[in-house]
């Protein structure tokens, strides 16, 4: 129960519902899909996740905020959920699926019908790379460097310790 509870997370109820009353259908939460999208429509042969700015790691978004404590543990536990992400997004590209990402912070109502509407241009489309929306920063890269460092100042610590 506890499973079917988080799956429908407010934001992806609002997806849906527009899509509906839209009059698209779809699948939700099919299983043999990588990921495990939050909205599956086969006959356009898109998938859509509705991705929370936090646990996925929207970079460059205000609600993509580092805690304060234990960053080096958020840090990677991020890290490796976007990987996982990125992941997921090439082997369902690979299977021929357009991927669709909107980002939670893309959904409050005073920009909902505008990213709606960049979502339904997709749907249906093959482009090269996943679509998200509101597009994060360029630079994940840039993102993932004081990670980097955090770990370079941990062997460099570890180091000094042995000597
Ligand atoms: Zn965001």
């Amino acid at each position: 129960m506890s499973h079917i509870r988080s799956k429908n997370t407010k934001p992806e109820l609002k997806v849906r519902r527009w899509l509906w009353e839209h009059g698209y259908r779809y699948r939700l939460n099919v299983k043999d899909i990588p990921g495990k999208p939050d909205i599956v429509m086969r006959k356009y042969k898109t998938v859509i996740f509705v991705n929370g700015c936090f646990w996925h790691g929207h970079v460059g978004c205000d609600k993509f905020v580092m805690p304060k404590s234990n960053v080096g543990f958020w840090r990677s536990k991020i890290s490796r959920n976007r990987e996982r992400d990125r992941k997921n997004y090439k082997i369902l590209q690979e299977a021929g699926w357009n991927v669709i990402v909107v980002w939670e912070c893309g959904l409050k109502s005073s920009s909902f019908e505008e990213t709606m509407a960049k979502v339904i241009s997709k749907i249906g489309k093959n482009p090269q790379k996943p679509f998200e929306y509101p597009a994060p920063d360029s630079g994940f890269a840039a993102a993932a460097e004081p990670d980097a460092e955090y770990k370079a100042t941990e062997a460099n610590a570890f180091k000094k310790n042995k000597n």
